[in-house]
């Protein structure tokens, strides 16, 4: 598929809808694999972008508590508010869900790479003047982390070992940090993560490649191993791995899912107790994303690789297609 810079007439908008000026947009890793039809998820013609910040343009006529100018955030996903998900507040299951930016056949949806967009005013929050809008930007992806934290079942100064490194890695760290985990491992097969890992915050951060991470984590846990374990990877080995340093009993939460299926060592699993919690984006977690990038609980700058235009865009998509190392997220600044 081909990337391009086009003019499209500004959206117009319904009734409970707003419009706005998009300031900056992340490029998802969804964005740059279903740029090669692989995903089913980015059928052309389409407006990517799902992960976005502005300012109001125009409010719809029944739109009430915004208006022009205000700083606004909005979920990646549009959920129905109906069906029996959406009643329990599972709103990431929704059965009618639609993703901004997106288009599978089932719907299309332009999303935010753009200069307006028209969303509708039910998945708006607003953002302090202190959160820029780069940052702001970066609110999806913390809502993965904190979404799988808070499915961990843990208590004040338990143990958790984080393995994956990538960007959802990072940010489970500093969030499994400030939900309230005491002790932080975190563990990848890259040298350059690995120390990024460090300053995020893991308390010890680990090349899973060189050492043996159960060990290496019965030694810090008093030979138990870990409360919790969150698999940002979604490997056969790094999943074996998250069942090997996590204590009888205790959690191993899905987050990663680079391979559709993998190899399970079910009497493991079943012996010792282990809980598998799958982990999938996340549901109403974008106001407690916003407290906690604004108090500098959870710090984004360092992961912000690059700042570009529109016009530059298509490049970015490229080095990050071809997976060039160090490459954490790219803003897009409409
Ligand atoms: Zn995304
Ligand atoms: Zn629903």
């Amino acid at each position: 598929m081909r990337l391009e810079v086009t003019e499209l007439p500004e959206p117009k908008i319904g009734a409970t809808d707003v419009l706005i000026r998009v300031r900056a947009c992340g490029i998802c890793g969804s964005d740059v694999h279903g740029l090669d039809g692989s995903t089913g998820r980015r059928i052309p013609p389409l407006v990517m972008g799902h992960e976005a910040a502005g300012t109001i343009a125009a409010v719809g006529q029944e739109v009430h508590g915004w208006s022009q100018g205000d700083r606004v955030t909005f979920d990646s996903t549009i959920s129905c508010g109906d069906c029996s998900f959406c009643r329990r507040g599972q709103i990431n299951l929704c059965d009618r869900r639609q993703v901004l930016g997106v288009s599978c056949g089932d719907y299309r949806r332009h999303g935010a790479f753009t200069e307006f967009v028209a969303v509708p005013a039910r998945i708006l929050y607003r953002l302090p003047d202190s959160l820029p809008f780069d940052h702001a930007a970066m609110i999806e992806a913390v809502s993965v982390a904190v979404h799988a934290v808070s499915l961990t079942p843990h208590e004040r100064g338990d143990a958790a070992v984080v393995i994956g490194c990538g960007m959802i890695g990072q940010l489970t760290i500093q969030a499994a940090k400030a939900a309230g985990f005491g002790v932080v491992i975190a563990a990848d097969v890259d040298d350059a993560r690995v120390e990024m890992a460090r300053q995020a915050g893991a308390d010890s951060a680990l090349n899973s490649g060189t050492c043996d991470l159960q060990l290496e984590v019965r030694a810090r846990t008093g030979g138990r191993g870990a409360d919790a374990v969150l698999e940002a990877v979604g490997l056969t080995q790094s999943v074996q791995t998250a069942v090997a340093c996590v204590r009888k009993g205790g959690t191993v939460t899905l987050v990663g899912n680079l391979a559709p299926s993998i190899e399970l060592p079910l009497q493991e699993v079943v012996t010792r107790q282990i809980r598998l919690q799958g982990s999938c984006a996340s549901a109403g977690e974008y106001p407690a994303c916003i407290e906690l990038l604004a108090s500098g609980a959870i710090r984004v700058d360092h992961l912000i690789s690059a700042r570009t235009s529109l016009a530059d865009a298509a490049g970015w998509f490229t080095r990050l297609y071809r997976r060039e190392p160090n490459l954490m997220k790219v803003i897009v600044e409409p």
